[in-house]
């Protein structure tokens, strides 16, 4: 049941990512049942839904760390579905932040960040180094260049993260519970600087149980249920849903 359609994308402009009747079964376990959604460029889409509906899955769709069985899925212009598909040149354009920062720990915080656009880009080390210490400033992390990961709280590490991936300049931002292992407290510089970010007119997927966040910043909301859109559409849809599956989901905040 889709109580809401989808929103159109703006007309003549092609969507940044596209998921058009997604299907993905682990074994026996389907979890995404025809998923269909579109990203337009500059827009934020917040996916939502209980644990085990399939969100993660579906970001990792997107950025081929899983393939799907059918269906089809654009990003860029790039079809991620064609097994022929140039991973380098999607991973490019897509920038993905878990909820597990994964920064080297043997390496300082300005290595780190220099390490994929150096050895994946080729940008020169000089040049790498700048662009580290300005997405770092853009993060509120301008000090902490010389610092080792295990020197930062999980909020500046979360926030490393992110600069690491905006050094690689993609097109679009994945980003997944990138707050749920923080702790309450550290929560929100982390929001902020997704805020900024969305502020600045970066495309970006996100997933997310902060709910007054996501009312916030959302230009779509999309609510997933038994690996299904159950309801999609404008922030209101969490202030007014449609289907008692969403009420009930934003009642509990679960
Ligand atoms: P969500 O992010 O909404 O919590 P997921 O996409 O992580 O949901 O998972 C959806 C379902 O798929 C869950 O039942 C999960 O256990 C299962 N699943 C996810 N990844 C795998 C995998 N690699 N192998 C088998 N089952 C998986
Ligand atoms: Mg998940």
């Amino acid at each position: 049941m889709n109580a809401h359609t989808l929103p159109p994308v703006s007309a003549g402009t092609a969507p940044v990512v596209a998921l058009r009747d997604v299907h993905k079964s682990f074994g026996p376990l389907k979890v995404l049942d025809g998923v269909s959604f579109e990203v337009a460029r500059g827009e934020v889409t917040v996916l939502i839904g209980r644990s085990g509906s399939g969100k993660s899955t579906a970001l990792r769709c997107i950025d081929r760390f899983e393939t799907i069985d059918s269906g089809e899925i654009e990003v860029c212009g790039l079809r991620v579905d064609n097994p022929q598909l140039d991973l380098r040149a999607l991973r490019l354009d897509v920038g993905i932040v878990f909820q597990s920062y994964n920064l080297f720990p043997h390496l300082t915080i300005e290595e780190n960040i220099t390490l994929a656009p150096h050895s994946v880009k080729k940008v020169p080390k000089r040049e790498a180094k700048t662009l580290a210490a300005r997405v770092l400033e853009q993060v509120g992390l301008g000090d902490k260049l010389h610092a080792y990961p295990e020197q930062l709280s999980g909020g500046q590490q979360q926030r490393a993260a992110i600069a690491r991936s905006l050094a690689m300049q993609p097109k679009v931002m994945l980003f997944d519970e990138v707050t749920s292992a923080l702790d309450p407290e550290l929560t929100g510089e982390v929001l902020k600087v997704i805020e900024a970010l969305a502020a600045d007119g970066m495309t970006m997927v996100m997933v997310t149980h902060e709910m007054g966040f996501a009312r916030g910043i959302a230009d779509q909301v999309v609510f997933m249920h038994r690996g299904k859109v159950h309801e999609a559409g404008p922030a209101d849809i969490l202030s007014s849903p449609a289907t008692p599956e969403l009420a009930q989901f934003v009642g509990t905040g679960l």
